[in-house]
C-alpha cells in the first residue's frame, strides 16, 4: 500500500520519488509506505490552495456548511473503513477507533458546518459613530497535527478552518499517515473543490517546516510536543505569522476522600490509560487525599490491571501498543527513571512479550512533585500516586509542573471544587467527571501545554481576520 498526498483533488507521489514505511504498532512490521514530502510537494500544495482560496472564500457560508455536512455525511458513510486503519495504523482499541474517534471526526465537520453558519462579527456604537466589524478568511492556512489522535485531530483543525472560509494544507503526522490519505480521497470523491483542502505528507524538518515558513501561508494551527511547538513558534515569530500551539500536558486527578470515587473508578482508570496513556487529556498524575490512599491505591491498581491489553483489532482490548519503536523506548526509558528516582511500581513496568509496542498500565508511587516523572510528559500507560493533606497542599502539588493543559477534580464539596478550579494553572478542569466534550468550549492550555485556544467560536476567530470599519453619524451627507 502506497500512501499518497492529495494536492489539487489529486493523489500525488512524491516529488522526490521517495517513501517512508509505515509500521504496525501491534507487530513492528512495515504495511505500508508514504510519500515522503518535500519543501516542492509543500510548494505545490500551497500553490493550489492559494489558486482554490479565494473562490471559496467567496461561497455563502451557507454553501461552504453544505459540503463540510457532505464531508460528514461521507466519512459517516465509511466509518467502520476509516476505524479500521486508524486501528491498524496508530495501535489502538477498534472500539475506541469505531467507537470515538472516527465519529468524533465526523462531529467536527458537522459542528463547523454549524458554526460556518452561525458565525457573526460585532458592531459598537453610542461612543464614538457606529463601528462593525468584519471578519475575513485568511487565504492558506496550514494545520500539522500528531499520531496519537490521527483523524480527530486533524479535522478539529480542517473543520474550523475550512468553515472560516480558507483553503487547508493539512500535514498529518508520518508515524500515523492513512486516514488522512483516506481523507484527500474521501473529499475528491464528494467533488471537493480543488485545492480547498490539501494532504502532504512527510517528516516535521523536510515537509512541515517549509509549510510554516511558506511565504504564502498565513497562519499555522499545529497540535503536537512542546519541543516542536517551541520550534514552530521561532520559526513563525520572525515572519509575524499566526499560530495557535496546542501542546503537552501533565494533568492532574485530585481524588478527594469525600468524592464518588468507588463509584466513578472505572472512569478514573480509563481517564490515566485510554488510548495507552497516549492522550493528551490523560491524568498521568493521580493525588490522592492521604485518608483514602491505601484504599484508592488498591482498587485503583486492581482496576489498571484488570484492563486488557492486546490485540487492537480485537473487539474486547482495552489497551493496544504503544504506537512506535521510539515512543516505546522513550516510555520504558521513563518508567526506568522512576524506579531509579526511588518509585515504587505498583503494577506493570515491564513490556509484553512478543511482538509489537505493547506496555500494560503502570502504576507508581512513592515520588514526590520535583522528580522528573512528576514534572516530564510521559504520554504512555504510566500514572503516578501523590498523597495530599489538605486543599492547598492538593493545589500546591497539582500547580507544581510548567504544563497546564487541563485537571479534573474529584469531591462531593462543590465550594471546593470551584475554589480549585479557580486556582488550578491550566485550561481545563473537569469536575467530577474526564474529557466530557462540549465542542464549543475553549480548548487548549496554559505554560508548556501551549498558547492560543481552538473550538467554537475561539477556532473561528483565529481562523479569520477581523477589520473594524467607523462611521461618523453626523458627517454622513
Ligand atoms: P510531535 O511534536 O513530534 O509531532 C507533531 C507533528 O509535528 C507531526 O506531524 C510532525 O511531523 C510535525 N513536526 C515535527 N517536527 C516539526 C518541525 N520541526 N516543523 C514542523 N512540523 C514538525 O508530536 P507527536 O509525537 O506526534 O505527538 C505527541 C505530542 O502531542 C504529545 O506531546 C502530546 O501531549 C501532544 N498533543 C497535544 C494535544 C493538545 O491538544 N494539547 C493533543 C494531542 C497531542
Amino acid at each position: 500500500m502506497r500512501l499518497t498526498h492529495w494536492i489539487d483533488g489529486r493523489p500525488c507521489g512524491p516529488s522526490s520519488g521517495r517513501w517512508l514505511d509505515v509500521l504496525e504498532p501491534a507487530t513492528g512490521n512495515a504495511f505500508g509506505q508514504v510519500a515522503a514530502g518535500d519543501r516542492a510537494d509543500v510548494d505545490a500544495a500551497v500553490a493550489a490552495a492559494a489558486r482554490a482560496a479565494g473562490p471559496w472564500a467567496e461561497l455563502r457560508a451557507s454553501e461552504r456548511a453544505r459540503w463540510l455536512e457532505r464531508l460528514a455525511d461521507a466519512l459517516e458513510q465509511r466509518l467502520d473503513d476509516f476505524a479500521a486503519a486508524e486501528s491498524r495504523d496508530a495501535g489502538k482499541p477498534i472500539r475506541l477507533a469505531r467507537g470515538i474517534e472516527i465519529p468524533r471526526a465526523v462531529s467536527n465537520f458537522r459542528f463547523f458546518a454549524h458554526a460556518a453558519t452561525q458565525f457573526a462579527s460585532e458592531s459598537h456604537h453610542g461612543e464614538a459613530g457606529l463601528n462593525y466589524t468584519l471578519r475575513s478568511p485568511l487565504g492558506v492556512v496550514a494545520a500539522i497535527s500528531p499520531w496519537n489522535l490521527p483523524l480527530y485531530l486533524l479535522t478539529w483543525k480542517i473543520a474550523p478552518a475550512l468553515a472560516a472560509g480558507n483553503a487547508v494544507v493539512a500535514k498529518p503526522s508520518e508515524v500515523t499517515p492513512w486516514t488522512a490519505t483516506l481523507l484527500g480521497e474521501l473529499a475528491a470523491d464528494i467533488g471537493l473543490p480543488p485545492g480547498v483542502l490539501n494532504i502532504v505528507h512527510g517528516t516535521g524538518p523536510e515537509a512541515g517546516e517549509p509549510l510554516v515558513t511558506h511565504a504564502q501561508v498565513r497562519a499555522v494551527t499545529f497540535t503536537g510536543s512542546t519541543a516542536v511547538g517551541r520550534r514552530i513558534a521561532g520559526l513563525a515569530a520572525p515572519l509575524l505569522r499566526r499560530t495557535s500551539l496546542e501542546l503537552g500536558g501533565k494533568n492532574a486527578t485530585i481524588v478527594f476522600a469525600d468524592a464518588p470515587w468507588r463509584e466513578h473508578i472505572d472512569l478514573i482508570v480509563r481517564s490515566a490509560f485510554q488510548n495507552s496513556g497516549q492522550i493528551c487529556l490523560c491524568g498521568s498524575r493521580i493525588l490522592v487525599e492521604r485518608g483514602i490512599l491505601g484504599e484508592f491505591r488498591e482498587a485503583f491498581a486492581a482496576r489498571a490491571q484488570a484492563l486488557r491489553v492486546g490485540d487492537p483489532a480485537d473487539e474486547a482490548t482495552d489497551l493496544g501498543p504503544l504506537v512506535s519503536q521510539a515512543h516505546f523506548d522513550k516510555v520504558m526509558a521513563a518508567i526506568g527513571r522512576a524506579r531509579s528516582e526511588g518509585g515504587r511500581v505498583l503494577c506493570g513496568g515491564q513490556p509484553l512479550p512478543g511482538d509489537g509496542w505493547f506496555v500494560p498500565p503502570t502504576v507508581i508511587e512513592g515520588l514526590g512533585p520535583d522528580c522528573a516523572t512528576n514534572r516530564e510528559e510521559i504520554f504512555g500507560p504510566v500514572a503516578t500516586l501523590q498523597p495530599f493533606d489538605d486543599e492547598p497542599h492538593a493545589l500546591a502539588l497539582a500547580n507544581a509542573c510548567d504544563y497546564g493543559l487541563a485537571a479534573s477534580v474529584w469531591t462531593r464539596d462543590l465550594g471546593r471544587a470551584h475554589r480549585l478550579a479557580h486556582r488550578l494553572r491550566v485550561g481545563m478542569v473537569w469536575i467530577n467527571t474526564w474529557m466530557q466534550r462540549d465542542l464549543r468550549t475553549p480548548f487548549g492550555g496554559v505554560g508548556a501545554s501551549g498558547l492560543g485556544r481552538e473550538g467554537g467560536l475561539e477556532a473561528m476567530r483565529f481562523f479569520t481576520e477581523p477589520k473594524n470599519i467607523g462611521l461618523s453619524l453626523e458627517n454622513c451627507p
